[in-house]
């Protein structure tokens, strides 16, 4: 495996260009992609993680190829959210720096369309697309990809989740038969599959580290506690690590406003990320949590995916996602780059058998941690701030100080002033974990179960979707049931759900059966989209009515 940059057959101004990125050596991905790009002309099929380094691998040589004397747009790359668009061309743009004629036009929803004609115009030798948002300006005749002679589908399995199947097949089909493809996924569903079969040529599939495994570098660890004490377990693991710089990952646009609202309120450095938040209050969000002056984002899936955040400290699934393979992704956002990385996931008594799941799948076992007491929390958050004293550097400028410092404190002792000096900084947390209870189960417990009609505060969000699986019956094999608060009452008819579900990229299709009630209804949705759709309609508003959508167990 080649292990130096040099060695990989770019020429020098891609290679002065990554160099300057601080990027020493390939990573795995890179060593086994680039090669093979710039010497066959097969396509290829890489199931590798994200953070991985994908980017760069596909990315140099489609500029080793480009023709820079030709304005037609020669390269397209597909991935499934606007932040992925955007981290993708920031790269290429920076691998290009040293060919400053190279043209890259990054297109995707929730931005301008008219000024994304506009930079197309201009000429677009790579064009890098969300797909519902290409095709849109296909549509109206604004893009050209006649002479497009290399496809890039990123994340190809995010971008079907996604519910893009329609979107992506109507793309690839207007494509050149004379062209290369490649095709990166984590997983290797069915539909990635189809894919593969339908618009490529013989792939050579590539895999990088273990199918479906979780990264390597990822210790995966759970805090099991009672369900009305996740949001506390949430702050202890916070309070915990001191330096900590993490996503939590809810399940609902909902649930992640209401978590970053509640760390802010207790004093946390949090914020939310979700699909209600308009463009500029994300750029805002993210660019925060880029700079370190946030530490918790707190996030649904779809708002997380292509966020591009190296050095995360931990990832928290605040719940564990529905489909498994979400996991794979969220952990995947921690030990990248080579970096090590933490995994936590706090659930309850009855969510043990999905953890699991989770290990069977990701071939690696989780680890169960005691959530930590009020000494132990206390001592870490000490030894920090003593640590953090004794970093500090000392100027000149405190001189012109110390008269009137001294004057201020005369007569203290070293003992008194310590005491004081770290009293001060630390009541907070004294007055807090005072009153702390020990959040772990003792072993004996058993699960509160909830019955028909009981009103027990202490019942998790499982025994209710119970209660309404008994209202609703199975529903077709590979589907999920996500019930709404919208019902006859509302007016509302099968037609209408078919439309929202079109309107959020879902094809026919992917719908079964809809059973209205007098103010609710449940939709089953392919499982594979039940997670986005329910993220995506939970919060929205219909018909001036805020929609409350779950996913049904
Ligand atoms: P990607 O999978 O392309 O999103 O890359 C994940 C992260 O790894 C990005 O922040 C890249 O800048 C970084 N990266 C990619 N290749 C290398 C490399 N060879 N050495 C160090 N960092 C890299």
């Amino acid at each position: 495996m080649i292990t130096d940059f040099l060695d990989l057959g770019l020429s020098t101004e891609l290679l002065n260009a990554v160099a300057e990125m601080g990027f020493e050596k390939p990573t795995p991905v890179q060593s086994r992609i680039i090669p093979l790009l710039l010497a066959e002309d097969n396509d290829i099929v890489c199931l590798a993680q994200t953070g991985t380094g994908k980017t760069a691998a596909f990315g140099l040589p489609a500029l080793e190829y480009l023709d820079l004397k030709s304005d037609a747009t020669q390269v397209l790359v597909l991935s499934p959210t606007r932040e992925l668009c955007r981290q993708i061309t920031q790269d290429l743009m920076s691998y290009s720096k040293y060919r400053p004629e190279t043209k890259i036009v990054s297109v995707y929803g929730g931005a301008n369309i008219v000024s994304q004609i506009r930079a197309l115009k201009k000429g677009a030798q790579i064009i890098v697309a969300t797909p519902g948002r290409l095709l849109d300006i296909l549509k109206r005749g604004e893009a050209d990809l006649s002479h497009v002679r290399s496809l890039i589908l990123d994340e190809a399995d995010e971008m079907l989740n996604m519910g893009f199947k329609e979107e992506l097949d109507a793309i690839l089909e207007l494509l050149p038969a004379e062209r290369r493809s490649l095709l990166f996924s984590a997983t290797l569903p069915k539909e990635v599959e189809r894919i593969a079969r339908s618009y490529m040529k013989n792939p050579t599939v590539v895999t990088v580290g273990e199918r479906n495994a979780g990264a390597d570098n990822v210790e995966h660890f759970y805090y099991m506690v009672r369900e009305e004490d996740r949001y506390a377990a949430l702050k202890r693991i916070a309070d915990y690590n001191p330096d900590i710089y993490a996503i939590v990952f809810c399940r609902t646009r909902e649930e992640t406003q209401k978590i970053a609202d509640s760390l802010q309120k207790d004093g946390y450095d949090a914020d939310a990320l979700h699909g209600d938040l308009s463009q500029a209050q994300r750029d805002s969000v993210m660019s925060r949590f880029k700079r370190r002056s946030l530490h918790i984002l707190v996030a649904t899936d779809v708002a997380a995916r292509g966020i591009d955040v190296n050095d995360l400290s931990h990832v928290i699934n605040y719940n564990l996602p529905q489909e498994i393979e979400l996991y794979t992704h969220r952990s995947g956002r921690t030990g990248r780059a080579s970096r090590s990385g933490v995994s936590i996931a706090i659930v309850n008594q009855r969510e043990k058998g999905k953890i699991k799941r989770i290990e069977e799948v990701i071939k690696k076992k989780f680890t169960r941690l005691p959530i930590p007491g009020a000494k132990e929390i206390c001592e870490r958050q000490l030894t920090h701030l003593i640590n953090e004293i004794d970093a500090a550097e000392v100027r000149n400028d405190i001189e012109a100080f110390m008269p009137l410092i001294n004057e201020l404190w005369d007569g203290m002792t070293k003992d008194e002033l310590v005491r004081k000096i770290l009293s001060y900084e630390f009541n907070r947390f004294f007055d807090y974990y005072r009153k702390a209870k020990d959040l772990n189960i003792p072993e004996k417990e058993k699960p509160v179960s909830k019955r028909k009609g009981d009103n027990g505060k202490t019942a998790g969000p499982d025994s209710s979707r119970k209660i309404r699986k008994e209202e609703i019956g199975e529903c077709e094999a590979g589907f999920t049931w996500i019930r709404l608060n919208l019902g006859y009452k509302n007016r509302i008819e099968p037609r209408n759900i078919l439309n929202i579900m079109k309107a959020l990229g879902i094809a026919k299709k992917a719908v079964g059966k809809i059973e209205i009630f007098h103010d609710h209804l449940y939709v089953a949705v392919d499982s594979s989209a039940a997670e986005y759709v329910a993220s995506e309609i939970d919060g929205a508003s219909y018909n001036s009515r805020r929609l409350k959508a779950e996913i049904n167990l």
